[in-house]
């Protein structure tokens, strides 16, 4: 494995890179902001990229918010972007359900509807792409469990299990509670499809580690005996797929930056683009990026390094 290269600094390195890939796509919590901090190389970064008409693309795991929240964020940050550009882990998991599962799945055809475990990111998504879902956002899943719903679970009875409920989508559930793991569980016990929108344990905030939507399908995982969900953000390749999709790019002429290694730079990896560059504004520490199983072809301390080369 080659060690990464670390451009800063280095003004005809950075010139090469820049020159090098046509599309950037960009991890944004980490390199172009944490929460909602602004990193200030941010803006000027972003705006000498679409001046050389670059063609820039924002790739976020976060399933709590639907491409349009995104591009509501990014233009807050000072970061005018349009809704096509951003792809979420709700996005490419609606996707999948609407226009690739009725094909494996023809069941899915007449039975199609989403018990969904997380965010409005997720319903607003789902919406766009016209599926039917319930749980979620809905007040009625957010009580205690009560001894008549484990009678009406246990009998699989249509008044609390609806019939039409054939796949199970996981994200970051802020109001997560026993009562929705019940359900979920129970409607993938009698066949529905368990998806999950990403699977990242953690989600970083304030400097620290909180639970992330892959702490949420955890304990179905546990429940099920080992089952997998399918899942959809970084690094799964699904999302690389609907990218190119929906660009049609040269992979050899795209470059993933991201602060994750094993999310983003093993996204940019598999996905066989041009090359991976890490800011070390984020999770992954520099010993990591430089001495990990996942290592960037490059490496700069914040986004803002690529400046120099312009
Ligand atoms: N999931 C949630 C709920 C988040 O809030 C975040 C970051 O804000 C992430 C995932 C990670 O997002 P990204 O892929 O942009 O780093
Ligand atoms: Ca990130």
């Amino acid at each position: 494995m080659s060690a990464p290269v670390y451009l800063k600094g280095d003004k005809a390195g950075l010139k090469q890179f820049l020159d090098k890939y046509d599309v950037f796509l960009f991890d944004c919590d980490g390199v172009l902001w944490s929460g909602d901090h602004l990193f200030p190389g941010s803006v000027p970064t972003l705006e000498m990229l679409r001046k050389k008409n670059k063609q820039v693309v924002f790739v976020t795991n976060n399933s709590t918010k639907s491409r349009g929240d995104y591009r509501k964020k990014l233009e807050s940050m000072g970061i005018p972007a349009t809704t096509e550009e951003v792809f979420g882990s709700s996005y490419s998991a609606s996707i999948y359900i609407s226009r690739i599962l009725p094909q494996s799945h023809p069941q899915l055809k007449k039975k199609n509807k989403v018990f969904v475990v997380g965010e409005a990111g997720i319903e607003t998504e789902l919406d766009s792409e016209g599926i039917p879902h319930i749980g979620g956002t809905d007040p009625a899943y957010r009580r205690d469990v009560t001894p008549e719903d484990y009678k009406l679970l246990a009998a699989g009875d249509p008044s609390v299990l609806d019939p039409d409920v054939g796949v199970v989508l996981v994200g970051l559930d802020f109001h997560f509670n026993y009562l929705k793991m019940c359900y979920a569980y129970h409607y993938i016990k009698r066949g529905a499809i368990f998806l999950a929108t990403n699977v990242d344990s953690t989600l970083p905030s304030a400097g620290a580690l909180f639970p992330g939507a892959g702490s949420m399908s955890a304990p179905l995982i546990a429940m099920l005996g080992g089952q997998q969900p399918m899942a959809f953000g970084k690094p799964n390749q699904a999302m690389m797929d609907a990218i190119e999709g929906k660009f049609q790019f040269d992979r050899s002429r795209a470059v993933m930056i991201g602060d994750r290694a094993n999310t983003d730079i093993k996204f940019g990896i598999e996905g066989k683009l041009g090359g991976t560059l890490a800011v070390l504004t984020g999770v992954t520490t520099k010993q990591e990026f430089l001495e990990g199983d996942t290592r960037p072809a490059y490496y700069v301390d914040e986004l803002g390094d690529l400046l120099e080369g312009a």
